[in-house]
């Protein structure tokens, strides 16, 4: 067994949590008693207008293991992880939700996993508690869709309770994105990930703070960032109208068909092109996009044989 640094951060995003923080800090410490590692706990406040706040710094002041990034308003859930693991410090860094969905004895088999030498040991959810019949279909069919046009690998029902070490947090940290999905940023990384199976609980208090809009726009990062099909979409509609434009015309001369019926024909086969171009522009537009992303070109994980480093580009 691989022995690993023995200090594990956790970062917990929250947003207007006043219900549940308490219970939630609480929870974790005497999860964290049970442990022999050390433990930091890193809240993000995401702009709370609630007491989430008052009660973090109540607890931070009485322990210093507990910490706040205090953000100026809310920039949403994404943006949250991508500060609050610039702050650790640990060798290991464990990203979950503050409403206890994910529960914290998961931790324990994510380390396990992690001292056997995984780099990053995701939550898989096998089942989603008191969570709606609208929510849990979208969720399904989103991951699935995703999976299936992306080029990288974005496992299935995965969110973002994971554990990761500390050299695919410092990869993570370089990338910048100014539009995160960072569970697609943490399969692009790569390195050895392995999936633990859990049954996701339900909330302990209060509402979801991911409405619809907000996972509209979670869907939507996740797919433009990681998939230029969309684009490839509209090309193919394009490409299709134009053909059936084309062959109305050649319909309407071979049996003689009247003008309107030509007009019309044209008009399709002109809808097809106009349709065709812009994907064609959107995929150039999508490589200025890919090109102006602060993603690493790739990643070396070890080079054998080297007696000096080699700089590696945009890293
Ligand atoms: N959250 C956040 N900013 C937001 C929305 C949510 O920091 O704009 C936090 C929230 O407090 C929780 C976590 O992100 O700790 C997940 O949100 P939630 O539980 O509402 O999402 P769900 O589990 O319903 O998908
Ligand atoms: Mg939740």
């Amino acid at each position: 067994m691989v022995e690993k640094a023995d200090l594990v951060s956790i970062v917990l995003p929250v947003f207007n949590e006043e219900e549940l923080i308490a219970t939630t800090i609480n929870k974790l410490e005497k999860y964290v008693e049970t442990r022999n590692e050390r433990f930091e706990l890193i809240f993000v406040n995401d702009g709370s207008s609630d007491r989430t706040v008052q009660i973090i710094k109540h607890h931070a002041s009485r322990k210093p293991n507990i910490k706040l990034v205090n953000f100026s308003r809310n920039f949403g859930h994404q943006l949250a992880i991508t500060a609050g693991i610039r702050y650790t410090s640990g060798s290991a860094v464990v990203v979950m939700d503050a409403d206890l969905q994910d529960s914290p004895e998961i931790i324990s088999k994510m380390i396990s996993m992690w001292q056997q030498g995984y780099d990053v040991v995701y939550g898989q959810r096998v089942a989603r508690a008191g969570e709606s019949k609208f929510k849990k279909f979208t969720a399904a069919t989103f991951y699935r869709l995703l999976d299936r046009i992306t080029s990288i690998e974005i496992p299935v029902d995965t969110g973002d309770f994971r554990l990761m070490d500390r050299k695919v947090v410092d990869v993570l940290t370089s990338m910048d994105e100014p539009e995160p999905f960072v569970r697609g940023m943490v399969s692009w990384v790569g390195f050895k990930q392995a999936a633990v199976r859990y049954e996701r609980q339900e909330r302990i208090a209060g509402e979801t703070k991911y409405p619809l809009k907000k996972m509209f726009k979670l869907a939507m990062d996740g797919i433009t960032s990681f998939s230029n099909f969309p684009l490839k979409l509209i090309s193919i509609i394009g490409s299709g109208l134009f053909g059936i434009g084309v062959a109305l015309i050649l319909g309407c001369l071979i049996f003689s068909f009247s003008d309107v019926d030509i007009l019309a024909s044209v008009v399709v086969a002109m809808a097809g092109a106009v349709i065709t171009s812009v994907g064609v522009l959107g995929s150039y537009i999508y490589r200025t996009f890919v090109a102006s992303r602060k993603r690493p070109l790739y990643v070396v994980e070890s080079a054998v044989g080297f007696t000096e480093t080699v700089s590696q580009p945009n890293s």
